[in-house]
């Protein structure tokens, strides 16, 4: 007998006790997620979230590129925080997907605190690599209102501090 027939293939849910498929991502009666299924979800959502922002930042650089501003300092110091952030959400992306594809199979109900606990460390991980490219994608965009005007600048300032104090108090525990 394989070791894999001798497991069962339900296992009780930790939410409600009710029997669950152990490669379930979430419970179907309470929808407790099980660490590895709530890790599969972000992951899921740093792929897409990533490829859209990598898509901005790309298709910005080629304008720039393609233009006679391209050699203003400002313009300059965008591209910079662009660049940057472009390969960095690369990165991430690649990162992300990688780790979800390479536990696709994985038994969510049945794994331990410890894997839940490792998975998740990878994702805060990536998570803050993707808050730093998405500061500098920031930073880029609120350099390049400098380029337009003082105002279009200060404009960007201003909604940079109130996106700021936004997240904060959404984010908050
Ligand atoms: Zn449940």
């Amino acid at each position: 007998m394989t070791p894999d027939a001798e497991r069962p293939l339900c296992v009780p849910c930790p939410g409600c006790k009710r029997l669950v498929d152990r490669n379930a991502s979430e419970c179907p009666g309470c929808n407790y997620q099980p660490p590895a299924g709530r890790a599969e979800e972000l992951l899921g959502s740093l792929v897409t979230v990533g490829s859209i922002l990598i898509g901005f930042t790309l298709a910005s650089l080629v304008q720039i590129a393609a233009s006679d501003t391209r050699n203003d300092d400002l313009v300059q110091i965008a591209t910079g925080f662009w660049i940057v952030s472009s390969v960095l959400f690369m990165g991430v992306v690649t990162a992300a997907e990688a780790l979800r594809r390479r536990d696709h199979d994985r038994e969510r109900f049945l794994t331990t605190h410890e894997d839940g606990d490792v998975l998740w460390g990878r994702c805060e991980s990536l998570l803050t690599a993707f808050a730093v490219a998405l500061l500098l994608a920031a930073l880029g965009v609120i350099v390049l209102g400098f380029f337009f005007s003082t105002i279009h600048g200060v404009i960007g300032v201003i909604a940079a501090i109130l996106t700021f104090v936004l997240l904060v108090r959404v984010l908050r525990v």
